[in-house]
């Protein structure tokens, strides 16, 4: 199975056509758009009084035509650009409504500041090395002689949308980016401190995630030291606010160092991880003696792993599973128990398995679309070898033997290590 996945390159043309009073029309052109959209949204209000009113944005094709047409009556240049318009006024009315439902953005119409203009394929052509750039039908067009254009040897695929600006043109080109047929599947299971992947050729990989949970303590016990004083200064508020951002940044730059490596290690992989959105994490998470800290490190695991699925998707290829009873679930026989502590034991078959990979092994199965088996079980631990997975000598032939390996990332050195 091989997947095509479109990519986009962009490169720059410098030019010295004064295109200031046409861009400046179409940024009225769009804002005028946007405003007329604007004017059209409804609002729901909520049942919950403390939530914002839903906007609900007018798509219908009638609402369109008239839109339009309404545009096209004032509008001397090139047809096409209204309905480039249309189209980029949806796009930035609907990206500042995720943001307004998220409470990011204020209940204000988007503003158009910059002056540029998308220029679709209907409004160009290229021809020998020249891209013709149509204003007023028949009348005015400019032309762009890229042929001699450093970016020319290197461009790959088609050309695509253009975007004009006073001082530059820029030119993009869409190219299919094939994967290579995946080598395999592994899954994942987020765990606070670890993650733990499993492939039966590759065996289970468990990568050490406790710097991470480190940066999360450190300055939880920061926090902790000041927010009884923050209350009432308003200047240590700033502080913590400086930690949490902190905080979030060294998360983040250990989760790309570790998404980087992993896709690198395991390429031409397709990586599972859970969608955690579904979950709820109360089930997975140990004891803690305080309500509120228990609250605070659930949230930020939840994040760290969601950021470590999405950031691992942007260089690897990723699908996401469900995790409805994958650590709960025996991976052998398929009963559902409500395991303790570290070690997974079955009540129905007696199988005895670390409770992670346990996680992992139903997580792979899920991805390859298989239902647990006695015999599937057998045939994906079949070769492991050398001590068992719980740590100590395999008590009984259920265990599965295998070797682990071990990937510590901890200070952004990798090891590997097979125990
Ligand atoms: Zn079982």
């Amino acid at each position: 199975m091989s997947k095509a996945v479109y990519q986009v390159r962009a490169y720059n043309l410098r030019h010295s056509y004064d295109v200031s009073d046409f861009l400046e029309d179409y940024r009225l052109l769009l804002q005028r758009t946007i405003d007329e959209i604007w004017k059209n949204i409804q609002w729901v209000e909520r049942k919950n009084k403390g939530r914002r009113p839903i906007p609900i944005v007018p798509k219908s094709n009638e609402f369109k035509r008239n839109l339009r047409n309404a545009l096209l009556r004032d509008w001397c240049y090139s047809k096409h650009y209204v309905d480039s318009a249309i189209k980029q006024a949806y796009s930035t009315i609907k990206s500042w409504k995720r943001n307004y439902l998220k409470d990011r953005r204020s209940r204000e119409r988007p503003i158009v500041k910059r002056k540029f203009a998308r220029i679709k394929g209907t409004l160009y052509s290229y021809k020998d090395g020249k891209i013709r750039v149509s204003i007023r039908p028949y009348e005015e067009h400019l032309e762009f002689d890229i042929s001699k254009a450093w970016f020319i040897s290197r461009a790959r695929g088609r050309m695509g949308e253009l975007i004009l600006r006073e001082n530059y043109l820029t030119i993009t080109y869409r190219f299919r980016k094939k994967y290579e047929d995946a080598k395999g599947r592994i899954a994942w299971d987020s765990n606070e401190k670890s993650l733990d992947g499993f492939n039966p050729e590759l065996g289970w990989i468990k990568i050490d995630l406790s710097y991470l949970f480190h940066i999360h303590r450190v300055y939880e016990l920061k926090r902790q030291r000041l927010q009884s004083l923050a209350s009432r200064k308003q200047s240590l508020k700033k502080i913590l606010e400086k930690y949490s951002k902190r905080e979030r940044n060294r998360a983040r730059d250990f989760v790309h160092k570790l998404t980087t490596e992993l896709s690198r290690r395991f390429s031409n992989y397709v990586h599972g991880f859970e969608d955690l959105k579904k979950e709820n994490m109360l089930i997975r998470r140990k004891k803690s003696t305080y309500k509120g800290l228990k609250k605070h490190n659930r949230n930020i695991s939840k994040t760290d792993w969601r950021m470590i699925a999405i950031l691992m998707s942007y260089k690897s290829r990723v699908v996401f599973l469900n995790p409805k009873n994958s650590s709960r679930r025996c991976s052998r026989c398929g009963m559902v128990n409500a395991p303790k502590g570290a070690l997974y034991e079955c009540k129905r078959c007696g199988l005895r398995i670390d409770r992670q990979l346990n996680a992992a092994v139903n997580l792979y199965l899920q991805m390859e679309g298989l239902t647990p088996s006695p015999k599937l079980f057998k045939e994906l631990m079949r070769g492991w070898r050398g001590f068992t997975l719980t740590g100590g000598e395999a008590e009984s032939p259920n265990e599965p033997e295998r070797g682990l390996r071990l990937m510590n990332l901890k200070g952004y050195v990798c090891l590997l290590k097979t125990t």
